[in-house]
């Protein structure tokens, strides 16, 4: 291999991120050697460094949104070639039940609960060069900016959550929140054919919501639930994204569907853990279905991809403008842990 060594981004403890190098593992032959290009910080990573996830344990070799490209492919790898674009998947055994049927993998071959054999938790994602099973590897278009092509597991992520919801062309779905995730949502509903509103409280959100063409709600000026029955004919939503997890949105999403029949999916989570405050007589009268969804699974990382590569959505304005390098990566950490922040890339 052309490459011997690997530099990459580790949380030590809480609030405390530093870069460190270790040999680049052997190269099997269904694997590849990529030069990645850039990580973007997931609310997940952000949360470890904050202390709100402890139970991830340390040293957290963290990150999973990420892109890079091809230097070097195994011996049995067919589709992918030195110089193409790519983008991080799950890595998955591809041999156990859950693979075959299409939903997760029983042995996350990596992942924050297994630990590399000298010590670290985590994928690496943020490191100037890996070594990844190829099967962990989508193409991307060859133009595609890394920071925007490291948005394809979030999206893989929405692709997931929205076909759980079973959206239709021309529903209409109100999306709670207009963050990072609650954008890709929104955009992604867009792209299915549905009519789209926003809701969200804080003004740089909504002016970039509203920049993307979207109808938003100012839950500070207006009471979403009146506004949403006021644009839909007194009917109420035919779904909801929370992209937002509270107690407070979670009952607000109860009136904000329709009476009958209406899906309500849980995108996010918050810790403490929010509640829900609802009895199980009304799910059954109203017909109601609540959804919850998380993480993704390989066929959504395609649609991501192609969703992604057709420019049908278009995540610029989700990426902070300041780009950090793995140097600064404790800088990066601490801007995306400010609220109000869309995705912060580091540049690999
Ligand atoms: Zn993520
Ligand atoms: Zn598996």
């Amino acid at each position: 291999m052309k490459v011997q060594k690997m530099r990459f981004g580790v949380l030590t403890e809480k609030g405390h991120a530093e870069v460190r190098e270790r040999p680049l593992p052997d190269m099997g032959p269904e694997e590849v050697l990529v030069k990645q290009d850039a990580c973007n910080i997931c609310t997940t990573d952000y949360q470890q460094w904050l202390g709100q996830r402890e139970g991830r344990g340390y040293p957290m070799a963290s990150g999973h949104e990420s892109s890079g490209t091809v230097v070097e492919v195994g011996e049995k790898v067919q589709d992918l070639k030195p110089g193409d674009r790519v983008s991080l998947a799950y890595v998955t055994c591809g041999i156990c039940d859950s693979c075959k049927r299409g939903t997760g993998c029983d042995n996350n071959a990596i992942g924050p609960k297994k630990m590399s054999p000298d010590g670290y938790r985590g994928m690496f994602a943020f490191a100037d060069y890996a070594v990844r099973p190829a099967r962990a590897l989508i193409k991307m278009r060859q133009d595609l900016d890394p920071s925007e092509a490291a948005f394809m597991e979030p999206l893989a992520a929405v692709v997931k959550g929205l076909s759980k919801l079973k959206v239709q062309p021309l529903e209409t779905v109100v999306v709670v929140g207009a963050g990072t995730m609650g954008l890709l949502n929104a955009q992604a509903l867009r792209a299915l054919g549905c009519h789209v509103i926003v809701s969200e409280l804080m003004d740089n959100k909504i002016e970039v919501a509203r920049a993307m063409g979207f109808q938003v709600i100012n839950g500070n000026k207006v009471n979403p639930v009146e506004e949403i029955k006021k644009l839909t004919g007194g009917k109420g939503a035919d779904a909801a994204v929370l992209a937002v997890a509270s107690t407070y949105v979670n009952n607000q999403a109860l009136e904000l569907v329709k009476a009958l029949d209406g899906r309500i999916l849980y995108f996010g989570a918050a810790y403490p853990a929010p509640q829900i405050q609802i009895d199980s007589n009304v799910i059954h009268y109203r017909r109601l279905e609540l959804i919850g969804t998380y993480g993704a699974d390989l066929k959504d990382f395609c649609v991501a991809a192609d969703m992604l590569n057709q420019r049908v959505v278009n995540v610029s304005k989700l990426i902070e403008k300041k780009r950090y390098t793995l140097d600064n990566i404790q800088e990066a950490f601490a801007e995306a842990a400010t609220p109000g922040k869309f995705r912060v890339s580091v540049l690999l």
